[in-house]
């Protein structure tokens, strides 16, 4: 990777950053712990593989998940976290072959995902047009977050998250307001635009210009989002589960993930950036 990315390089980087199982050891089915829920059908302890992973590392129900009360598997995303730990970080060696390589790919599993998810927030917030002072921060911190992703598995397990979150946060907190600033400037009507963490459970939203709002943080579950216009909305930690987004405008929404959008509800007339893929459980 260039450090020298432009907007359509880090667009591109950006959609590249999603699962590929085939090059995985199953790690989301073994590594994490998933308490029973009406997402998970059962209680599965960390470091344990979940009972429908097959020998191949595919899932044994893998079309019939809601069916049959696994709906959270259909939601996660790893962000590509998952090959890395498995041929990267660990050069393809299975975690069956050996205890020891288990138990730390199993520890640095979770860290990985952390990271990866860092990396796509500032891999988006490169593909928009900013400040050119503004470019060159997140650049270093891209190339800060790339050199953690590879590590050893001994480094990588004492990574500092939480301490690793803070300047990531401030860099992406004023992305977002330099993207919504110019779009709130094209608008001429004057309207609240800051829900940072709102309650906005069950609440009806329907076709209303929401363009440029700020949903950090924000609780819009079962929220009614039918056809609205959420164009440069952020909706970096908002929790979006089952709420509907049938032909809403999420285009250039700014840091929506695979997971928040599968775990939402919508349809062929929802718009989605161009990095989320629309989930196949969607109606049409
Ligand atoms: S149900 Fe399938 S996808 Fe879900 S954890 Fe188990 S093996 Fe993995």
């Amino acid at each position: 990777m260039s450090y020298q990315i432009d907007n359509f390089a880090a667009e591109e980087y950006r959609k590249s950053m999603r699962a590929d199982c085939a090059n995985c050891f199953g790690l989301c089915c073994t590594a994490l712990h998933i308490a029973a829920s009406s997402d998970f059908a059962i209680d599965k302890p960390a470091g344990v593989p979940c009972p429908n992973l097959q020998s191949d590392f595919r899932c044994q129900i893998h079309s019939e998940l809601r069916g049959k009360g696994f709906k959270g598997c259909t939601v996660f995303d790893c962000f590509g976290a998952g090959q890395q730990v498995s041929q990267v970080t660990f050069n393809g060696q299975d975690w069956r072959e050996s205890k020891e390589t288990a138990d730390k790919m199993f520890s640095v599993f979770p860290v990985m995902v952390q990271l990866y998810e860092m990396l796509a927030y500032v891999t988006e917030a490169l593909s928009y047009r900013l400040p050119q002072d503004l470019h060159k921060e997140l650049t270093l911190q891209l190339k800060d977050l790339e050199s953690l992703t590879i590590r050893d598995a001994d480094n990588i397990q004492t990574l500092d998250i939480m301490k690793l979150r803070k300047p990531v946060n401030k860099l992406l907190s004023k992305t977002s307001s330099h993207i919504r600033h110019t779009i709130t400037n094209s608008i001429p009507t004057k309207r609240k635009l800051n829900y940072r963490g709102a309650d906005w459970i069950g609440k009806s939203a329907k076709g209303k210009d929401l363009r440029a709002a700020d949903f950090r943080g924000a609780y819009l579950i079962a929220a009614d989002l039918k056809e609205a216009d959420l164009r440069a909305v952020d909706f970096i930690g908002a929790d979006l589960r089952d709420a509907n987004l049938e032909g809403a405008n999420l285009s250039t929404s700014m840091f929506l993930t695979q997971m928040q959008i599968n775990s939402a509800q919508g349809n062929n007339q929802t718009q989605l950036p161009s990095h989320i893929i629309q989930p196949s459980h969607w109606a049409s």
